[in-house]
């Protein structure tokens, strides 16, 4: 067995790292952590030190670590049938219990599922689905695909465009032509003084309304956005907002992908954002929550709608040409059903609802009154704070003072996992759906100590 140390320096020489900065990793300015195990809220690393994952890993292990059940039905598909494709009609039973339950789980009228490994492809098929879609509808000129500022769809050369945070883009030549951008429905931060939430959501309505027309009907296919806005910040939508786009969109015939990666499967509190806001997409794109995370799997889910024109194009077609090695695999198709029988048994977006009231209610009992929060917001068992020098003047802290990064840092020092967002100072809380408010009451806990630390030096450095 190797040492923690040959470990480290094993994959300090091997491993590109996503999201690190490569050059104090290399010289040893930073450390790995060592990921051991993992149960329940908590996991551990190879020193014995257990940290309470607020973030469920990346907002995805939803069912919480060491569920026995899921890696027992892993294993038992693991030694039946350990893989076969699903290119020219081949399935497995596992593969066709699982697509059945999710067109029937899911919102809008939908019709099939197309596999994949990670958000990121999932959203990228959809966007060649809508360009097929329109092409075999012959509305060849109907191609972009609107997004929003802060958006996040994944980081592949399509969804990644599709991104509207730009350091997904900077020196890696995004995003490619063809996708537009609209604004972010934060409220807090965009809203004009004494602007009512329902007057900002009508606003963005119709900014997207002169968007689609000054850039003509014709040519904008679609438009993606998360339900509640993740990455970009934990934002839940303004009151109001997702009628009104969704109004628009109807008009101009423009697509609805709802990217329900992070809120889809009880995140929100519903089974997902689009059922929480009255959401009618045609596509809707799932990964995360499908499997918790115990293996890879995404899924492109098509409305009838969609799926009609794809089918009744055969003729002149042929085969729907797209398709990866490991669309449909029967390991994540057996994981995602061992984990969805968990959804549905123990009623995790009803705990998600009830348990996310309470960490909200808890967050704003602590940090409201804050002297460097601006606010606190969430749903169901996803939250935020966000934080400024000025409660008053809402501007934000200088960007050299990485206030967020070092918020998230004390709370690690104290074995809390919440993340720095990767815009702004934002503080995240995305637990297991299964974390229990005594837990939430520790994490809350840890976090309040942690701001207050950070607080301290900011006095200190005469920063507020
Ligand atoms: N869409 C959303 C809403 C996401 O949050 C993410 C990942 N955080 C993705 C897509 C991309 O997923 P992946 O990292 O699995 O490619």
């Amino acid at each position: 067995m190797k040492t923690v140390v040959e470990i480290g320096e094993m994959d300090r020489r091997s491993v590109l790292h996503p999201f690190t900065y490569l050059k104090d990793y290399a010289e040893g300015a930073t450390a790995p952590t060592i990921v051991e195990t993992g149960k329940g809220v908590r996991i551990k690393d190879a020193s014995g030190r257990e940290y309470i994952d607020g973030f469920a890993g990346l907002y995805c292990v939803n069912v919480g670590y060491g569920r026995t059940e899921v890696a027992e039905a892993i294993a038992r598909q693991a030694y039946k049938l350990a893989y076969y494709h699903s290119y020219a009609a081949h399935t497995t039973e596992e593969l066709a219990r699982l697509s059945d339950r999710l067109v029937k789980m899911a919102p809008g009228r939908m019709s099939k599922v197309f596999f994949g490994l990670s958000g990121s492809d999932a959203n990228e098929t959809q966007a060649k689905i809508v360009w097929y879609y329109n092409n075999l509808r012959g509305k060849p000129a109907k191609k972009k695909i609107i997004a929003r500022e802060r958006g996040y769809h994944g980081c592949s050369v399509v969804s990644g465009s599709m991104t509207g945070l730009s350091f997904y883009h900077d020196h890696m030549d995004l995003p490619v032509a063809g996708i537009l951008r609209t604004g972010v429905p934060h409220h807090y931060r965009g809203a004009l003084p004494g602007e009512t939430e329902e007057a900002f959501s009508e606003r963005r309505a119709n900014e997207l309304e002169a968007l689609i027309l000054a850039e003509g009907p014709e040519t904008v296919a679609a438009f993606i956005a998360e339900p509640v806005l993740g990455t970009g910040g934990i934002i839940p939508p303004p009151s109001g907002y997702w009628p009104r786009i969704q109004a628009v969109l109807k008009k101009y015939d423009v697509l609805l992908i709802a990217d329900e990666v992070i809120c889809g499967f009880g995140r929100t509190g519903a089974m997902f954002g689009s059922d929480l806001y009255g959401m009618v997409p045609d596509l809707v794109t799932v990964a995360k929550g499908l499997t918790s995370a115990y293996v890879p799997l995404s899924a492109s889910i098509v409305s009838e709608q969609v799926y009609e024109v794809m089918q009744e194009a055969t003729p002149q077609v042929g085969a729907f040409s797209h398709g990866y090695t490991y669309s449909g695999h029967p390991i994540g198709a057996a994981a995602a059903n061992a984990v969805l029988d968990i959804v549905e048994r123990d009623d995790l977006p009803g705990q998600a609802a009830k348990k996310g009231a309470y960490l909200l209610g808890r967050l704003k009992a602590e940090f409201d009154q804050n002297p460097i929060v601006g606010e606190v917001r969430g749903v169901g068992m996803m939250a935020a704070i966000e934080f400024v020098p000025d409660r008053g003047a809402k501007v934000p802290f200088s960007p050299e003072l990485k206030v967020g990064a070092r918020i998230s840092q004390a709370a690690r020092n104290r074995n809390l996992i919440a993340r720095a967002m990767p815009h702004g100072d934002i503080l995240g809380f995305a637990p297991p759906l299964t974390m229990s408010e005594a837990e939430i009451d520790e994490m809350v806990f840890i976090a309040k100590a942690a701001v207050d630390e950070v607080l301290r030096e900011l006095y200190a450095q005469g920063a507020v």
